[in-house]
């Protein structure tokens, strides 16, 4: 687990980096703009310092049912490792159990340890499938995110419009086609 970043340092490194791009840090809107910027980046980089184990906190439910469990539309937001700049969406995670659940908002808040980094979307849906299987013990998972990325909606190729779509499949979501065709059904359906 990484330590705390110094945010005195790294309001000092954004003031440069303010004067760098040609502004004025002493007029009034910027004063503080470093020391903000700081807590923010604190803030959104705070996956690095969380613990798997103590978000789930052992909120593992007994569940005999066995059937295909789906949370839809968890609100995600993260940051781009290329460009620093924010990608945001949903994602839906489905799993079949072996015995074992999660509460709900606990899903919700593993999404929200590995999109509080720089990431990458490939990246970030794959760690979220293999923490809900290992952590749940589950038969298998499935996790899509669908995400837009300011930094080719801003940028660049300027797509306002796309959406990039990735998706994670273990266990028998990987091996039995049918469970991967439900779970994709019951995702894409509005
Ligand atoms: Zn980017």
């Amino acid at each position: 687990m990484a330590a705390k970043p110094d945010e005195t340092k790294i309001a000092k490194l954004v003031r440069e980096l303010l004067i760098e791009l040609g502004e004025d840090v002493n007029r009034e809107g910027l004063v503080k703009t470093p020391d903000r910027v700081a807590k923010a980046l604190s803030f959104l980089t705070y996956g690095y310092r969380a613990n798997v184990n103590e978000v789930i906190n052992q909120a593992l439910f007994t569940e005999t049912s066995g059937g295909m469990i789906i949370v839809k539309d968890i609100e995600l937001y993260s940051l781009c490792e290329h460009h620093m700049l924010p990608f945001y969406g949903r994602c839906h995670i489905g799993y079949i159990p072996d015995g074992k659940v999660f509460g709900v908002s606990k899903l919700a808040r593993l999404v929200d340890v590995f999109a509080r980094r720089l990431q990458l979307q490939e990246r970030l849906t794959e760690q979220i499938s293999k923490v809900v299987m290992e952590e749940v013990g589950a038969k298998g998972v499935g996790v899509m995110v669908e995400a837009r990325h300011l930094c080719m909606m801003m940028r660049g190729v300027e797509k306002q419009n796309s959406t990039m779509v990735t998706s994670s499949v273990l266990g028998v979501f990987r091996d039995n086609l049918a469970t991967r065709e439900e779970f994709l059904n019951l995702v894409a359906r509005k």
